[in-house]
């Protein structure tokens, strides 16, 4: 696999005669190798990239990219009770997310901070249900 980096070096496509100075962005593969500033010179030569749709999106969210991260999860038989809680979970964000949606109609749903809106909502949600449970 390859990836998008800065150069370190300057240096010229061998195949198609482009040249990139330090610090350009440029495509580089080790094996097999390939190397060019252009990404479909990149790929003409075997190259390919993993994180191949980051490099589509559209330039205002690549400050969204994130690294990725590995998380071990261990393989264990949920209870039920558990699972009966997972649902009490998912019925709270779906009605906080109903309320967020009423709170801010004109917010963008796929935003980052209707999800914190949506997600202080889930928590103020579990508080009152917690309460009125120990009221009982
Ligand atoms: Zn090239």
């Amino acid at each position: 696999m390859g990836t998008k980096m800065k150069a370190k070096f300057d240096g010229m496509c061998k195949n198609c005669g482009e040249e990139w100075h330090v610090g350009n962005e440029i495509f580089y593969q080790k094996d097999p190798k390939a190397i060019c500033a252009d990404q479909e010179c990149f790929k003409s030569q075997g190259g390919s990239l993993e994180f191949r749709s980051n490099y589509n999106r559209p330039a205002q969210q690549t400050s969204f990219y994130r690294e990725k991260i590995k998380f071990n999860l261990p393989h264990v038989d949920v209870p039920e009770g558990v699972t009966q809680s997972a649902e009490t979970l998912v019925a709270v964000i779906t009605k906080a997310d109903q309320l967020a949606r009423m709170f801010y109609p004109e917010l963008d749903s796929e935003s980052q901070v209707f999800g914190q809106i949506r997600s202080k909502l889930v928590d103020q949600l579990l508080v009152v249900i917690f309460n009125e449970y120990k009221s009982r």
